[in-house]
């Protein structure tokens, strides 16, 4: 092509009218980062230049406004990870983040993280001491076990548990039990990472203390037993408990360890009081006499991401001295959290735990708080607001058969002009502290069990939005 064609070309002029990066640049000023505000400006040069060499109509000019340079370099300077409101009435919410702490947990966290802290240091002797010191009092008080030690996660409890007392030999499991948690915790691969042979026994729906003993030989070291956490299996079947596990354990020299998955630290009576679904107890798991227990931080307990081995003495002093607890130690914020968390259990105010008290939230609040969310939303153009009955769940792969009767605020769209389901699932979630529903049946629910008191005006004004959007 020569030059005299190119002068011809009306997109060549239009490229060349652009506006430079300097210029956006210094439209965005201070009201984000310099680097945020060149990227931003980049990006929209490279979309505008693209369009116009494609052929795209000069709608509205060619100009990049000062306005969307602003708005798209604020949201590439917005940190990743940020607040969001669970209006899923999933209590449990794995992919948003699980328990939300007790006040009392928040507090000593950011105690901690303000400063220096006694993370490995024994105060009243001036030398060094152990993380590990300032839960496991908690955890023997509350677990009834010898002794406790904490990780990052029940995963990383588990295996470090399977590496302790297994290494290099086989784990007897029920076939029943052999179950994958969340996609990655798949038990025969954490049972290979973990250096253990998997030795299977008994049938999907049946496994009698039999099929254990006979299975037992002279390179046993461990049986597993693990909770069924995220599924169920109903109709003709046995498994044993892990009272016999443990008895049959000692009496062939062979360790034995129960993974609950979830575990709850209030006992069945005041699960029962509180209006909670019944989960096995911790301290029954101990009692029956199992060398190690591990259960999950942010699941039932409704404390931090951790994971917690509990039990024989002898058996957590192996994990803890095991060259894998460098690699999977908790930090000081978690070891906060949990110690703040635990101590509520400690002085019978379990109540004040958030994951505990949306659980226990009963059929009238749950009614009330929703007809305050209808009252607070009041009008909105093209979508009809209504308080209906629904259904959630506890989630974080737990009590996979439990339903939790709740109220919810529902949104439809009321007429033709007005948005669908996904619109109006859409734009809720794109505000400035997304709010995360569920859609049903053409309706967008807002489940009240997961939204806090405090909460509600902002999602009243985040489908308010909805009409001038
Ligand atoms: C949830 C669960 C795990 C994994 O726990 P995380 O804390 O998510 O790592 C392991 N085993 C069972 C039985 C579980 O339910």
């Amino acid at each position: 092509m020569g030059a005299v064609s190119q002068a011809r070309d009306p997109r060549t002029e239009r490229l060349r009218a652009l506006p430079s990066v300097r210029v956006l640049v210094e439209a965005v000023g201070d009201r984000a980062p310099r680097w945020a505000a060149v990227e931003a400006a980049r990006r929209l040069i490279a979309a505008r230049r693209q369009a116009i060499v494609g052929g795209a109509d000069e709608v509205g000019g060619d100009a990049i406004e000062g306005s969307t340079v602003i708005a798209a370099a604020q949201a590439l300077a917005q940190v990743s990870l940020r607040p969001v409101i669970n209006a899923t009435g999933v209590v449990l919410h794995t992919n948003l983040g699980r328990a939300p702490l007790a006040p009392a947990a928040i507090d000593a966290v950011v105690e901690v993280a303000r400063g220096y802290a006694n993370l490995e240091y024994d105060v009243d002797r001036g030398a060094r001491g152990s993380r590990h010191a300032h839960l496991a009092g908690l955890l023997r008080a509350i677990t009834g076990a010898e002794d406790a030690v904490v990780v990052n996660n029940n995963a990383a409890a588990t295996m470090l548990g399977l590496a302790a007392l297994a290494a290099g030999r086989e784990v007897i499991v029920s076939r029943g039990e052999l179950v994958e948690i969340g996609g990655s915790f798949r038990l025969p691969d954490v049972l290979r990472m973990s250096g253990c042979r998997l030795v299977e026994v008994g049938t999907t729906n049946k496994t009698r203390l039999a099929d254990y003993e006979a299975a037992i030989g002279p390179d046993t070291a461990l049986l597993l037993k693990v909770h069924r956490s995220n599924f169920a299996i109903v109709g003709f079947t046995a498994e044993v408990s892990a009272s016999e596990l443990a008895t049959l354990g000692r009496a062939r020299g062979v360790a034995s360890m129960i993974d609950l998955g979830s575990g709850a630290l209030v006992d069945r009576a005041a699960q029962r009081a509180l209006g909670l679904p019944e989960e096995p107890p911790v301290a029954e798991a101990v009692a029956s006499g199992v060398d190690l227990v591990c259960f999950s931080g942010d699941k039932l307990l409704g404390g931090p991401q951790a994971g917690i081995l509990a039990g024989d003495a002898a058996a957590i002093a192996r994990a803890r001295s095991h060259p894998l607890m460098r690699a999977l130690r908790p930090d000081k914020l978690t070891i906060a959290a949990l110690a703040a968390t635990l101590a509520l259990y400690r002085a019978d105010r379990a109540g004040e735990i958030p994951v505990l008290a949306m659980l226990a939230l009963g059929d009238g609040a749950l009614a009330d708080r929703a007809g305050r969310l209808k009252v607070a939303i009041g009008e909105v153009a093209g979508i009809a607001v209504e308080v209906v009955a629904c259904t959630g769940m506890v989630g974080g792969g737990t009590l996979p058969l439990a339903e939790l009767p709740s109220w919810a605020v529902a949104l439809r769209r009321a007429d033709e002009a007005g948005p669908g389901a996904d619109a109006i699932d859409a734009a809720l979630r794109s505000g400035a502290v997304p709010v995360i529903a569920r859609i049903d049946d053409a309706r967008v629910l807002l489940d009240v069990r997961t939204i806090a008191d405090s909460d509600l005006g902002t999602v009243a004004a985040a489908v308010r939005a909805l009409a001038s959007g």
